[in-house]
């Protein structure tokens, strides 16, 4: 039989930073992005007395499957990098500086933890997908394992690197008390419905002494305030519970009991709403010449040339770019 399709239920919450009630309206918009709820506004509210910026009310866990159709991008990614095409011209010019870019970020993420922890350790990636991080942490020599909700996701990740990969949520996680040296949340902390509770959650999982990487949107980026009310698909509602700034994470990780050592701008994002319509006018661009083709190309590479340096712009001069990382660490002595 079927599993019966969920059905759609809402639930209110209280701030998870200050345990307030008292909020204000900030955004309101729909899932423009899977249309999953087509005539259904979501409204994102910010809390008054600690600034934490969260969706309210907001789907319940029963009916958050509505939300994530198989089509999320993140449980179908390849492993592996795409192997060099071998085209010439600007179309192979094109193909390296895309494969590069996306070195240039995972290497960005190990320096990170390298900086922390400079012997490979212990890794658990919380919300790995298709585990294509994990397959990068292996061969430079970690131990890894991998938590993920989608089925879909966690039978590729296995098929890639075993049985290290568990289906469930933190809640459901299945290692002991002091497990990890370092756990890592790419882009996950923000669909967590308990941030805080997910927060101690890993604490506990890690070892004393041992990290925990974040990287999660941010909420004061300067693209969000100014398209926030016209345009909701960055924030991916009703996706995203928690819209994020560096002193809201700060205040939910030291109240997960987490020392802070770093908050960062991420250098390898683009501001999605502007790199999406220059992106998308080339899209309509159908030229029939293979020069014209590889023209598209690079002006793609182009448009997110110039999401990046107003991302490193606003980021690293302003804090309100369109990311950032916070690490934290279990205490030694408590
Ligand atoms: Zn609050």
């Amino acid at each position: 039989m079927e599993p019966a399709e969920p059905q759609l239920s809402l639930e209110n919450v209280p701030c998870n930073l200050c345990g307030g009630n008292d909020t204000v309206l900030h955004y309101r918009g729909r899932d423009t992005r899977f249309e999953t709820t087509p005539r259904m506004e979501f409204e994102v509210h910010r809390c008054r007395r600690c600034g934490l910026i969260f969706l309210n009310p907001r789907p319940t866990g029963a009916s958050l499957g509505l939300f994530y159709p198989d089509s999320y991008n993140v449980y179908n990614q390849p492993i592996e990098e795409p192997e060099p095409t071998g085209r010439g011209g600007l179309a192979g010019l094109n193909d390296r500086l895309w494969r590069r870019i996306a070195g240039m970020k995972l290497r960005e993420k190990q320096r990170l933890i390298t900086q922390y922890c400079p012997q490979p350790g212990r890794l658990l990636d919380v919300g790995c997908a298709s585990g294509k991080f994990l397959a990068a942490m292996k061969t430079v020599g970690w131990d890894i394992a991998g938590l993920e909700m989608s089925a879909l996701a966690v039978e590729r990740a296995r098929q890639a690197l075993g049985p290290v990969v568990e289906q469930g949520t933190l809640e459901t996680a299945p290692w002991p008390e002091n497990s990890f040296d370092v756990v890592t949340l790419f882009h996950v902390l923000e669909h967590v419905p308990d941030p805080v509770g997910a927060l101690r959650r890993i604490r506990w999982l890690l070892r004393p002494g041992g990290i925990v990487v974040v990287l999660v949107p941010n909420g004061a980026s300067w693209e969000f305030r100014v398209l926030g009310q016209r345009d909701s698909n960055p924030l991916e509602i009703p996706r995203h519970f928690y819209h994020y700034t560096p002193a809201t994470l700060r205040g939910l990780a030291s109240k997960a009991d987490l020392e802070v050592l770093k908050i960062k701008p991420f250098s390898w994002n683009v501001t999605p709403r502007l790199t999406g319509v220059l992106q998308h006018r080339l899209q309509k661009w159908s030229p029939s010449s293979s020069a014209g083709r590889a023209m598209r190309s690079l002006g793609m590479l182009g448009a997110w040339g110039v999401g990046m340096a107003m991302a490193t712009v606003t980021g690293q001069l302003a804090g309100k770019g369109p990311g950032f990382y916070l690490v934290a660490r279990k205490r030694t002595v408590v």
